[in-house]
C-alpha cells in the first residue's frame, strides 16, 4: 500500500530500529515509546485492521504470536513479562491502518484494561 507508513518501513523507505525480521514479519521500536520497551510487531502483508483478517491469514497470525515469544526472549523480558495490545478501529484509537501488535515491557503496567 503506497500511503502506508508501516509498508514504507517494510520497504526500507522510512528508517526504523528493527528488532526482528523474517520473510513474513518485522518488529521495530515504536517512535513514541509508552514504556522502556515498546516494540511494534507487524506482518509484512498489508492488512488494515483485525477486522480485515481472512482465513488465509490464520497461520500468519499464529506466527506473529510465536514471534512475540521469540522477541520476548531476545529482549530478556520473558520472566518479568510484557503486555501485548492490538488496537482495532476508531474507538480503540488505532492510528496506523496496518495491523500491529504493541509489545510493552520494562515497567509495571497500569491497572488491567481487560477484565
Ligand atoms: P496505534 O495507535 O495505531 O495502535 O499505534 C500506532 C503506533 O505507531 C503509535 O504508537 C506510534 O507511535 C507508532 N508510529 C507511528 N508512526 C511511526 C513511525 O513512522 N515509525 C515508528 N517506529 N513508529 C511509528
Ligand atoms: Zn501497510
Amino acid at each position: 500500500m503506497e500511503d502506508c507508513i508501516f509498508c514504507k518501513i517494510i520497504k526500507g523507505e522510512i528508517p526504523a530500529e528493527k528488532v526482528y525480521e523474517d520473510e513474513e514479519i518485522i518488529a521495530f521500536e515504536d517512535i513514541h515509546p509508552a514504556a522502556p520497551i515498546h516494540v511494534l510487531i507487524i506482518p509484512k502483508k498489508h492488512i488494515a485492521t483485525l477486522m480485515n483478517i481472512e482465513n488465509e491469514d490464520t497461520v500468519l497470525m499464529g506466527k506473529i504470536i510465536q514471534t512475540t515469544k521469540k522477541i520476548a526472549k531476545q529482549l530478556g523480558i520473558e520472566e518479568n513479562g510484557f503486555r501485548l495490545i492490538a488496537n482495532c478501529g476508531p474507538d480503540s484509537g488505532q492510528e496506523v491502518m496496518h495491523i500491529h501488535f504493541h509489545l510493552l515491557a520494562g515497567r509495571k503496567m497500569g491497572p488491567k484494561i481487560v477484565s
